[in-house]
């Protein structure tokens, strides 16, 4: 039952009544067109897409696992070979590197900003290692400069996973700007949301650019002439179309996200037994997600159920504000991963992350109010707690 009261943990309609009618137009033009496979719109949004985030090459493709999948490929990545990410992300981060035959190898994170912990990193890298998969993850940067000091070093190709964090810069440079390739999801909850399934690689490496253009469409050089085993994974002329349109909204909505997020902050910063998320300075975060971490009082292997953090959501739920678990369990955990062999305890920063994590009720046009109806709800559940314990 939804109560008209309610703070969803993501609300797309609110963008929709904002701009419903410019995209319902664009959107009909291109039906007329008759052009829904390439063509203009996608020639347009590519090349829009890479002025924004300052890059030579752009190339659209079917969502941002396709988009690491042709990074990966057009790198030559393949069996024997290992990448190096973190175990606290999306599955489709590590789910590519398997695809194309390689092996992931996860690094511990910070706990303190959820991403790959940088001085955990060199450790990490063998003779096999091929490339480094830095995530992005809720939209803030890694360090990138430490982290392409130590890639150039041992000579290392960067793919930036930026599935989350468009718009986000490290120094002043756009993610996806910085490494060898960036690979962007425009699934419709990340910050440049589609209608539809849709991503893109950035590069400034023109040959790169080229190996992925092929590979996106079968792997053709031209015309029915085949040089790899390729793919069916282009973006659509509709969905290039919107993409365009809200490309020019971008950085408003992503200052609108800073500002929420600041003022969760400003609120939860001192409420004991919660840890906000840090920014690192020389970092601009575009916020696809606010989480923050709750203190678990216990100390339990398991990493799924009945923790502290999961009675403090079900609370909130019923007093109708809407949380999210990003992510329950590490990748190095997951079931399908078991052959690697990593063990419970081996990636702490990570496991103990993904018993405390709950990512509070974010989008560009939440209301003053939702957000501190979300506040107070969960500083009351969180007083009920600490009276009963
Ligand atoms: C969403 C996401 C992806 C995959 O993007 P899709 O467009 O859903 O295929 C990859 N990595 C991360 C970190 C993501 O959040």
């Amino acid at each position: 039952m939804s109560r008209v009261n309610n703070v969803p943990p993501l609300d797309l309609s609110r963008q929709y009544a904002q701009i419903g009618d410019e995209m319902a137009a664009a959107v009909q033009k291109v039906l007329a067109s008759g052009a829904y496979i390439g063509g203009p719109a996608v020639k347009t949004f590519e090349q829009e897409f890479a002025n924004y985030i300052g890059v030579s090459e752009c190339v659209g493709c079917n969502s941002g696992t396709d988009a690491l999948v042709l990074a990966l490929r057009a790198l030559k990545i393949g069996p024997g070979d290992e990448v190096i990410t973190t175990p606290f992300t999306f599955f489709a981060s590590a789910e590519v590197i398997s695809g194309v035959g390689a092996t992931p190898v996860f690094v511990d994170i910070d706990g303190a900003t959820f991403n790959m912990d940088v001085d955990r990193l060199e450790a990490a890298i063998t003779e096999k290692t091929k490339a480094i998969m830095p995530v992005h993850i809720f939209g803030q940067p890694v360090d990138m400069t430490r982290l392409m000091e130590i890639a150039n070093r041992h000579n290392l190709a960067v793919v930036e996973d930026c599935a989350q964090s468009v718009g986000a810069e490290w120094q002043s440079q756009k993610v996806g700007s910085i490494g060898h390739v960036g690979c962007f999801s425009f699934y419709p909850t990340k910050n440049l949301g589609a209608c539809g399934d849709g991503g893109a690689v950035t590069t400034n490496d023109p040959a790169i650019a080229d190996s992925m253009r092929m590979l996106k469409e079968h792997g053709q050089s031209a015309r029915y002439f085949y040089e790899e085993i390729g793919y069916n994974s282009r973006l659509d002329a509709l969905q290039a179309v919107i993409l365009s349109i809200k490309l020019r909204y971008l950085d408003t909505w992503n200052a609108q996200r800073r500002e929420k997020a600041e003022l969760y902050s400003e609120f939860l910063c001192h409420v004991p037994g919660v840890a906000v998320p840090r920014e690192l300075p020389g970092a601009k975060g575009v916020w696809n997600q606010y989480t923050i971490r709750l203190k678990s009082q216990e100390n339990q292997p398991n990493l799924a159920s009945g923790n502290f953090r999961d009675s403090v959501r079900a609370q909130l739920q019923e007093n109708g504000i809407g949380s999210m678990v990003y992510y329950p369990l590490p990748l190095h955990l997951q079931p399908v991963y078991k052959s690697l062999g990593y063990q419970p305890g081996q990636l702490p920063a990570a496991e103990q992350v993904c018993r405390e994590v709950l990512s509070l009720p974010m989008f560009p046009e939440i209301l003053r109010d939702q957000q501190e109806r979300a506040i107070y709800g969960l500083k009351d559940c969180l007083a009920q707690s600490t009276q009963i314990q």
